[in-house]
């Protein structure tokens, strides 16, 4: 299976206020520029705002979490205001549209829409007790447990830039791939384009994931599509290292060393370890890597999509 990048752009959902659409509580907005004119160039950005949608005008009163009986999201100085089931059942509602996105983008610290960052407040609304997720966030999250969702501000920083598009581009690639047929046999496919990348980002769970792979005949033939999917997108979730990227750049040149003389040999060695050690980007070795790539006549190497186009080379992120 060689895996291929899209030309065209990928479908990935966004917190309305985030692309500039002023529907916040106040009639503000939150436009985020690195998600509308730099991750614009490759996402087609499809914009959603759960509070208008359930009816909640533009200046609204505020709301915000609490722990009761449950988390509900009440008007902060009205807590008359109750829109919790509304809120789940808008995510619930947009289902189909979301099962054809490939990520999504959600506004960080709001009742509605934050991640990982929305306080959580005590009954009585003073203290925090706890930030995680809003609720039409956390139930697009029950809903599409893989689905690569991350915070806008958090898209800021480079090195989290390219992991959320590393998740997006895997996971567009398993529904083009897998989704229609997922056969065993395509799986393993599949993760064995990713294993180098996958390495990148974690080489223990790499090889857990390796055994359970081995062990397909073990589950029903979807229970083992979906586990392996959940597996390769809880890897890739974590950011690279450079010590576990430079184990897997190893175990690439491993796979050409035979195919290249004495000098080519100690040549990538040395920017294998010149990357390592920080004095050289990663692109360095994986140009090198690429040049050499054709003299090897095995399929597995060139699947590799550790060694396809990176983010960083769409000039979506810096190189590190
Ligand atoms: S954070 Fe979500 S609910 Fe709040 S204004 Fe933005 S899109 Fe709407």
């Amino acid at each position: 299976m060689n895996i291929q990048f899209l030309p065209n752009k990928i479908p990935v959902g966004i917190s309305r206020c985030a692309v500039g659409d002023p529907v916040r509580y106040n009639g503000s907005h939150k436009h985020s520029k690195v998600c509308t004119q730099l991750l614009g160039n490759c996402f087609e950005l499809q914009a959603y705002c759960p509070e208008v949608a359930i009816g909640l005008g533009v200046p609204r009163p505020p709301i915000h979490l609490i722990v009761s009986d449950r988390l509900r999201a009440v008007g902060r100085d009205d807590t008359n205001i109750d829109v919790t089931e509304d809120l789940e059942s808008y995510a619930d509602e947009i289902g189909p549209e979301v099962e054809l996105l490939r990520g999504f983008i959600l506004m960080q610290k709001s009742p509605s829409c934050g991640v990982r960052t929305t306080p959580h407040y005590k009954e009585d609304g003073r203290a925090v007790l706890a930030h995680s997720a809003g609720l039409f966030a956390a139930r697009l999250r029950e809903n599409f447990p893989h689905l690569p969702m991350e915070e806008a501000g958090r898209l800021n920083a480079s090195d989290i830039r390219e992991n959320f598009l590393t998740r997006v581009f895997a996971y567009d690639a398993w529904s083009r791939y897998v989704s229609d047929d997922p056969r065993p046999a395509r799986v393993i496919e599949f993760y064995t384009a990713y294993k180098y990348l996958l390495l990148a980002h974690s080489q223990p769970l790499t090889r857990a994931l390796g055994q359970f792979v081995s062990n397909s005949r073990a589950v029903s033939t979807e229970d083992f599509a979906s586990e392996v999917r959940g597996r390769i997108m809880e890897i890739l979730s974590l950011l690279a290292s450079r010590k576990d990227r430079t184990n897997a750049l190893m175990h690439s040149q491993g796979h050409l060393k035979g195919y290249l003389n004495k000098e080519e040999r100690a040549e990538l060695a040395q920017l294998i370890e010149e990357y390592r050690q920080g004095h050289k980007p990663i692109s360095a070795v994986l140009t090198m890597l690429r040049h050499y790539l054709p003299r090897s006549p095995h399929h597995f190497i060139h699947s590799q999509v550790l060694l396809a186009a990176e983010p960083a080379e769409l000039g979506l992120c810096e190189f590190r």
